[in-house]
């Protein structure tokens, strides 16, 4: 495979086990978001593939090469960090020439002056200016190549760092966080900007972030991880909709997935405190239901609760519901209308789309859940 191949990687920092058998294959020109909380192991996959930190196990390919023991510098990918990285003294014309200097002229040919003696660096030296003046335009950025980093905003920062990525052509980049430096709105233009500059570019492309909503708007596909394991990988549409793990439901999603504890008898109808809920699982037990706030509604039966508060967005209106049944609130997304008929302390009831709600049992497995024949269905349908 083209792209990036990671294969079995498990890695330890002393007594810690950081990674466990982590498999991921990125495709050629793929733009993959690597999410997961905080300390679940994101950077460190990076810093592995970048070929900045070694593997316990396991191997790590780019473009059909093993560069499991190759090193940074020889692995063809580009990484742009958190914090920039920019060299503070150097301009953006600088900065963004150095990857290319680097590699393009040995040591004795990036000192100053060489290039009057030389017209092969005079040559070299022209084609680097070139290539950053193309990936300046390409950022919009050209106006600034003369400043220092000092002089610039936060995302003409980000664009630099982005620049000096891009000019290299890697055949791969892999960007952690690169936009949690700045504020909430430019982190939107700014992550509507890499997509563009991703497609045009064509690179694979690895993006961590512990922003799920960045995730879901950029990615072809969404990787996620937890404590070290990579709980599933697929398309934004599969990762929110069928999720394999209850983890992976709570983390992507905002506000987070309900869940409504609940227990299938003997033969699998599926209750919450002892009232059917119109789903049959395939086995009896504990089990939690499922429910995103947009696929619960008011209905005239269903799910009994009492409104502990409303909050108007606008463009909805999310009902905290404290359930009569068990000890949860849910929270359920209206339309904005029902702002002037709903009232706190309101007893109201709840009903969901069966083919949309989602079963897990106690240790975060998805379980099978068939929904019931209609005429069954009647408290739940409301
Ligand atoms: P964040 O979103 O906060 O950046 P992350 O998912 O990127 O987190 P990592 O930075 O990969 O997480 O860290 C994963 C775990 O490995 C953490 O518990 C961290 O403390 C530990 N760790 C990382 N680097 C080292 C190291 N060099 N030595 C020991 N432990 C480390």
């Amino acid at each position: 495979m083209d792209g990036i191949v990671v294969s079995e990687v498990s890695k330890r920092f002393g007594d810690t086990q950081v990674l466990r058998d982590v498999s991921l294959e990125v495709g050629r020109g793929e733009f993959l978001s690597l999410v997961g909380p905080s300390g679940c192991g994101k950077t460190t996959l990076m810093r592995i593939v970048a070929g900045l930190e070694g593997v316990t196990s396991g191997t790590v390919c780019i473009g059909g090469r093993d560069v499991t023991a190759t090193r940074a510098a020889d692995r063809d990918v580009a990484m742009v960090f958190q914090n920039y990285a920019l060299y503070p003294h150097l301009t953006v014309r600088q900065n963004i020439s150095v990857p290319l200097m680097m590699r393009r002229l040995r040591p004795v040919q990036r000192l100053p002056f060489a290039g009057w003696l030389s017209p092969s660096v005079r040559a070299t030296l022209g084609a680097i200016g070139e290539d950053v003046e193309t990936a300046a335009r390409m950022l919009g950025i050209g106006a600034l190549l003369d400043r220092k980093p000092a002089h610039l905003s936060g995302g003409q920062r980000q664009r630099v760092a982005l620049g000096r990525a891009i000019v290299r052509n890697p055949s791969a980049f892999l960007m952690d966080e690169p936009l949690s430096n700045l504020d909430a709105a430019l982190r939107v233009t700014t992550r509507s900007e890499i997509v563009a500059i991703h497609r045009r570019v064509g690179a694979s492309t690895v993006y961590v972030t512990h922003d799920q909503s960045e995730a879901m708007t950029m990615s072809d596909r969404i990787a996620v991880m937890m404590q070290g394991v990579l709980l599933q990988v697929g398309t934004p549409d599969e990762i929110y909709g069928n999720p394999q793990d209850l983890r992976v439901a709570r983390f992507i999603g905002s506000p987070s997935i309900n869940q409504i504890a609940a227990h299938a008898g003997p033969d699998g109808l599926l209750c919450v405190g002892g009232v059917s809920v119109g789903l049959r699982l395939e086995k009896p037990g504990n089990a939690v239901l499922a429910v995103r706030p947009e696929d619960l509604h008011l209905a005239s039966q269903g799910l009994a609760g009492r409104i502990e508060h409303l909050e108007y967005l606008g463009e909805s209106l999310l009902a905290h519901v404290r359930l009569t049944e068990g000890a949860e609130t849910v929270i359920c997304r209206l339309s904005p209308e029902n702002r002037t008929r709903l009232r706190p302390d309101e007893p109201v009831h709840l009903a969901f789309d069966h083919g949309r709600a989602l079963v897990f049992a106690p240790d975060n497995r998805r379980l099978a859940a068939r929904p019931l024949p209609s005429a069954l269905r009647e408290v739940a349908r409301g």
